[in-house]
């Protein structure tokens, strides 16, 4: 990958100064020159107005691939300024990697505002070294700027592999990442591992609607990147007092400079804000509830049990409850102590979002529903009678 300046376009307008994430660039007889400094992040190139910067792109058999090495975790930090649990997650599996790897190194990018606290929590989680990027401008995530502070560091440091969690945040900012850095991206991924003999990650992913896993490999271009949903892998025991290097990176941003602002932010409290992802208990109703007026009887067992409201796919496209609600391939994948299936039939793609939940409980008039054959306890009836009756035993012992 290659930057340079076409002078003869440069008209002097000094754009590409504040778009520079590195403070990379300066005016040398009204040409835009670069320092030493340029990561070739690209942020210069796309604010110049008249294409006299120029982001030109190696072909794929041009990536020296053997100079890349270190597995980068790009952290997640959630509304109330924590490290979001997937990043956890995401470490853990990168350490398991890097066993695969000669112990090769294992890194967290941390991108947000006030965020010093943050490098205990990722050394405690198992990163070797943290790379610190604390800036107002990045308080809260917009596309734009973190992808110019993220597409300049890989370009400097150059890790073999990165990963991101399947959030939100992480599918809109791997995929702007990879599309700026020429990279593949696997979305997605349920496993990761490194194959022996090759050393490439092999990032496998549902297919063709759940019924094929999918193994992909990045053969030509680095980073390797993949996005991993939340909860599909176990983060590591974490280690209090941990120690880990810690890489300050100084970043000059500019607000002006960003396409996106934020007015407000906005909570959903609708009820249908659901942190299905964090509950340890999940209460879901299937299409066995005939209509939306009887997610009801779900909700009273959820209440009773502190537990969260979960549905099938086929209920959320029946209109009868929020897509937020929606367990599965589509939907998210969940890991409960007790995961209770009501009329649910238990399709592949509904099983590929919750059945690593450690206790599944299903209910279902048919007895050959195939939720049964991942369920650990059975009930085969009505619903309409279990799910009242269980809640009766509830109040029984006083639990409502
Ligand atoms: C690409 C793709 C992605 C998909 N993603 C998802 C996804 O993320 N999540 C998801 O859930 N689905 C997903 N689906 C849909 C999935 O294939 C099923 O259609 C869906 O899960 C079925 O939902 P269900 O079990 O509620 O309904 P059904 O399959 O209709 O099952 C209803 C069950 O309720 C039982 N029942 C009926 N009445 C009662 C009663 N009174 N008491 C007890 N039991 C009763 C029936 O015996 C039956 O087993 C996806 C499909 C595709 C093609």
């Amino acid at each position: 990958m290659a930057i340079y300046v076409e002078a003869a376009k440069c008209i002097g307008c000094e754009a590409c100064i504040p778009a520079c994430p590195y403070a990379a660039i300066e005016m040398v007889d009204d040409i835009a020159t670069f320092t030493e400094d340029c990561t070739s992040c690209g942020a210069c190139a796309y604010a110049c107005p008249t294409g006299a910067i120029v982001l030109e792109m190696g072909a794929r058999d041009e990536v020296d691939t053997t100079e890349y090495s270190g597995i980068w975790v790009v952290g997640e930090v959630s509304s109330d300024n924590e490290l979001a649990g997937v990043t956890a997650e995401l470490l853990g599996e990168a350490k398991r990697l890097a066993a695969d790897l000669d112990d090769a190194e294992v890194s967290v990018v941390v991108m947000g505002h006030n965020i010093d606290h943050l490098a205990a929590a990722a050394a405690g989680w198992g990163a070797d070294k943290i790379y610190m990027v604390d800036h107002e401008v990045l308080a809260r995530y917009r596309t734009g700027p973190f992808t110019d502070v993220l597409t300049g560091l890989i370009n400097k440091h150059k890790p073999e592999i990165v990963l991101y969690g399947a959030t939100t945040k992480g599918r809109d900012f791997a995929s702007r990442v990879a599309a700026r850095i020429k990279a593949g991206l696997t979305a997605d991924c349920t496993e990761l591992s490194i194959n022996p003999e090759t050393k490439l990650l092999e990032q496998t992913r549902p297919a063709f609607g759940g019924n094929v896993m999918a193994t992909i490999l990045c053969e030509f271009t680095r980073p390797q990147m993949a996005t991993v949903r939340p909860k599909v892998m176990s983060p590591q025991d974490f280690v209090e007092g941990a120690e880990a290097e810690v890489v300050p990176i100084n970043v000059s941003l500019d607000e002006k400079t960003v396409a996106t602002k934020i007015l407000e932010v906005i909570h959903d409290d609708s009820g249908s804000d659901v942190n299905l992802t964090e509950a340890d208990i999940i209460v879901s109703g299937g299409r066995g509830l005939g209509g939306p007026e009887h997610f009801a009887v779900v909700e009273e067992l959820a209440n009773a049990l502190g537990a969260a409201v979960g549905a099938s796919r086929a209920t959320v496209d029946a209109g009868w409850i929020p897509a937020t609600h929606q367990v599965g391939q589509t939907g998210k994948t969940v890991h409960p102590k007790l995961y209770i299936a009501c009329g649910i039939s238990g399709a592949v793609q509904h099983l590929a979002g919750m059945s690593s939940s450690d206790c599944i409980v299903a209910i279902n008039k048919d007895p050959d529903a195939p939720i049964f054959n991942v369920a650990h306890y059975g009930i085969v009836g009505d619903l309409f009678q279990v799910v009242p009756a269980m809640v009766a035993a509830l109040k029984e012992k006083g639990r409502v």
